[in-house]
């Protein structure tokens, strides 16, 4: 049997700092080694200070994946040199002393297998290493510190994944978890790095790092299963080695460096004293944990009786969750959920549209008004939402400017109606056998408006018209 298990790095990048510093936790936004002090860079006499809200929010996200949470929790040093680390160590968590990390174990459902979590730890990220030059001759290697020192939590799992399907939807779950809690963001380049172990049935252990994506993380796997069984069909022992993968050729290579089989000479971070979590800070941050995405989803069938898989939808993307809560009422909530899964992910489906899109909750709770009061067709409606989104402008400006108004008035209705029954007779000629027939006159009036006709009094003006 093939057996798979993760280690995943996500990045808490919703912080104000770093780990151990007051230098930003959103190191994107700096010049390269513009965002470091003494503290991340490690120089003689600073000392580290251990950021509480990364606690809290680490704390969070066991909670999120039923993890038992530590009264105590301890740091370690971690020694390695290598350019990207400026101390010469990493400060990360480590269970020699009972659980003392984070989390200990827990587990998430994917569909009916439950995957185990080992452990989730909070450590700092190191810096990041950048290669120059076209050949290997003339390359040489640039560092940037920025990163070193900001937040990095590691959810370690048991090997309990049995293919690349499973960890997908492992990864889609564990994304639109982090992203609900409010703690990451998982789209940002960088956010989310994994290592994985991959062994098939009767071969050993095969350790895949530096997979820099989740998108990455699957076909790494896909990869390394199929060269695993190619070897094993040709009765070729598969090696126990560490093998890193290729972000170009898309494959795993193996790793000539010896540095995995190092000792890390782990001691406890003597300039961090153990920490206490509270139990009355430990139930504040239950009690602060968001909804859950399953919650939000039952709730949305039961009370709003909205569509299984449109709830799973909606409730799944914190975006559009969010403006769904805000805009929405007892009455207009299965409009709403109709205009946000059908009309506005189309429009706003990558992350820089949303970035620049201009809806708002009140946008949506005035679309949908305005369509139940049938003052705007369904059709129009999708027309006004586009220049929302583009504009922001309010919606009745938009159906003014536009002219996307409901043709309400009956005698301007009657008149256009009475222009299709004399243009169409044999049609009307039919209804009268045929009430069916009366739904394609109501499409010629509709034609004729530009959708803009209110269905409903349409229909009963065109009956009343032509007597059925
Ligand atoms: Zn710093």
């Amino acid at each position: 049997m093939t057996k798979i298990g993760l280690e995943i790095h996500c990045q808490l990048t919703n912080l104000q700092s770093k780990l151990f510093c007051p230098c930003k936790a959103n190191y994107r936004e700096f010049e390269i080694n513009e965002n470091i002090c003494p503290v991340c860079m490690g120089l003689p006499g600073s000392l580290p200070r251990l950021n509480q809200e990364a606690v809290k929010k680490a704390t969070m996200i066991a909670m999120a994946l039923n993890c038992s949470t530590p009264k105590k929790i301890a740091f370690f040093r971690k020694n390695y040199f290598y350019p990207d680390l400026p101390k010469n160590f990493q400060i990360t968590q480590l269970n020699i002393y009972g659980d003392t990390s984070i989390g200990g174990t827990g587990s998430v459902m994917v569909g009916d297998k439950e995957i185990r979590i080992t452990r989730i730890q909070l450590e700092e990220d190191p810096g990041r290493l950048i290669y120059e030059g076209s050949s290997s001759k003339n390359q040489i290697t640039l560092v940037d510190y920025n990163r070193a020192g900001t937040p990095l939590v590691e959810i370690v799992t048991e090997p309990d994944f049995d293919g690349p399907k499973q960890v997908r939807e492992f990864l889609n779950i564990l994304s639109d978890l982090l992203e609900n809690l409010g703690v990451s963001d998982p789209s940002l380049e960088g956010a989310m790095r994994a290592d994985a172990n991959v062994s098939i049935e009767g071969g050993k252990k095969v350790e895949i790092k530096n997979i820099g994506s989740f998108h990455d993380l699957e076909k790494a796997v896909h990869f390394e299963i199929t060269r695993q069984e190619s070897l094993h069909s040709r009765e070729i022992e598969i090696a126990q080695e560490t093998r890193h993968w290729d972000d170009k050729r898309k494959i795993t290579i193996s790793s000539r460096s010896k540095e995995e089989a190092l000792d890390y000479r782990y001691f406890l971070e003597g300039d961090i004293p153990w920490v206490t979590i509270e139990s009355e800070i430990h139930d504040k941050l239950k009690s602060e944990m968001p909804e859950s995405i399953s919650s939000k989803k039952e709730r949305y069938v039961s009370k709003y009786n909205i569509p299984s898989q449109v709830a799973d939808v909606l409730s799944s993307d914190k975006f559009y969750s969010d403006l769904f809560e805000e805009s929405h009422s007892e009455s207009t909530a299965k409009e709403i959920a109709n205009i946000i899964t059908t009309d506005l992910m189309g429009l706003v489906d990558t992350r820089e549209k949303r970035e620049a899109s201009k809806i708002t909750p009140k946008h949506l709770k005035d679309l949908a008004e305005t369509i139940q009061s049938n003052k705007i067709s369904r059709n129009s409606a999708k027309n006004a939402l586009y220049e929302i989104v583009k504009t922001g402008k309010d919606l009745s400006h938009i159906i003014s400017e536009l002219d996307l108004g409901n043709v309400s008035d009956e005698s301007e209705l009657i008149k256009i109606i009475r222009e299709v029954i004399s243009e169409e007779f044999q049609a009307v000629e039919q209804a009268k056998s045929n009430p069916q027939t009366v739904n394609f006159l109501v499409g010629k009036v509709m034609q004729k408006t530009k959708g803009k006709a209110d269905p409903k009094l349409t229909l009963d003006l065109l009956k009343k018209e032509i007597g059925v």
